[in-house]
């Protein structure tokens, strides 16, 4: 063999290398079967029962909503006015949530490492000595950017929605007033807040707000659970900004605590790298996201969720195959040749 063609044979294995998995949900993925067409109504129920199911992560963020306002949501006569205590306690709240949550699962599945590599999609270890994160080390300025903007800001939209509930602002109804819209609502949360992640996502992806704003979160090209916040503040005010949506639809706090949940808890399970990860000998649970672990490597594909149709529609939606890697190279070649003309 002479020297050109063994380092072309060495450049295909690292190719090859780089684009391999060490771990993968079944594949093709698919995407929720709401907006498949032709609408299968039994196919869209039994998802619905599946993401519902007790002690799903989906389940838990639920009860965690709830629990959240029973007990560590100010009551609203003191939520009348805009005053640091209350909206202190919140964060209070919420850091201890997220330190539980992504800290967590960094000390069982990165530290100690408590299931090796077992349904760890990327092996590759998080970035140390690099200067394309902050303190030079990805976790430090993953964790950085969560506990200074992503924490205080998510705070925040909960807060100012809390101060339009108690000052009449905004429609509050409750469970025993309208059990369907209450439960309705509850089940559409998910799929408008993929909806406007998508929308906003994708306009992050555009120049110069990527290059700005969002190509801070795309230098973790491998996530950790500290990754899930690792953005640039003007995100953050975008990320949790669906909750604006109750300034015009009757809502009770368990809602918004609810919509927001999806996004303090939602971001660290979803980047932690894992697929199922085992809590306990007996227990372990679905939270990894692995179509948004190709949005990562990729960049320029799946901007949306699982719930979204978005992606098969522009045609930017990759099943996590072989053909989904062909797929997204040959559309990325089109959109250069587009651009060039
Ligand atoms: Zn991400
Ligand atoms: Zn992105």
């Amino acid at each position: 063999m002479n020297k050109q063609s063994s380092a072309t044979s060495a450049e295909h294995v690292t190719q090859k290398k780089r684009q391999s998995w060490h771990f993968t949900p079944d594949l093709p993925l698919r995407q929720a079967p709401y907006f498949e067409s032709p609408l299968s109504i039994r196919d869209s129920l039994l998802y619905l029962l599946n993401v519902w199911r007790p002690f799903n992560l989906r389940f838990l963020l639920l009860t965690l909503a709830v629990v959240s306002w029973v007990w560590f949501t100010p009551s609203l006569e003191r939520a009348q006015e805009f005053r640091l205590d209350w909206i202190l306690e919140i964060g209070l709240r919420n850091l201890i949530i997220v330190l539980v949550v992504a800290g967590g699962l960094h000390l069982l599945l990165y530290t100690f490492k408590r299931q090796g590599d077992d349904e760890h999609y990327d092996s590759r270890p998080l970035v140390k000595n690099s200067s394309r994160f902050h303190f030079g080390d990805q976790v430090w300025d993953n964790m950085f950017w969560t506990l200074i903007s992503a924490v205080p800001i998510g705070t925040l939209w909960e807060s100012l929605m809390l101060w339009s509930y108690a000052n009449g602002y905004v429609t509050m109804i409750t469970f025993a007033d309208s059990p369907v819209w209450f439960v309705g609502l509850l089940l559409i949360i998910p799929i408008w807040s993929g909806f406007h992640f998508y929308w906003y996502h994708r306009l992050g992806h555009v120049e110069p707000l990527y290059t700005w704003f969002h190509s801070w979160h795309h230098k973790n090209v491998n996530t950790g659970p500290w990754s899930g916040h690792a953005m640039h503040p003007v995100e953050h005010v975008f990320l949790y900004s669906d909750l604006i949506v109750y300034l015009v639809v009757a809502s009770h706090p368990i809602h918004v605590i609810f919509n927001s949940m999806l996004h303090t808890v939602g971001g660290p399970t979803s980047h932690c790298g894992y697929h199922n990860v085992r809590l306990t000998k007996f227990f372990s649970i679905e939270i990894g996201d692995f179509m948004h672990q190709l949005h990562h490597r990729f960049c320029d594909c799946n901007y949306g969720s699982y719930e979204t149709p978005w992606d098969k529609v522009f045609n930017s939606f990759h099943d996590g195959t072989e053909a989904g890697n062909e797929h997204i190279k040959a559309r990325r070649k089109q959109l250069v040749a587009n651009r060039s003309r």
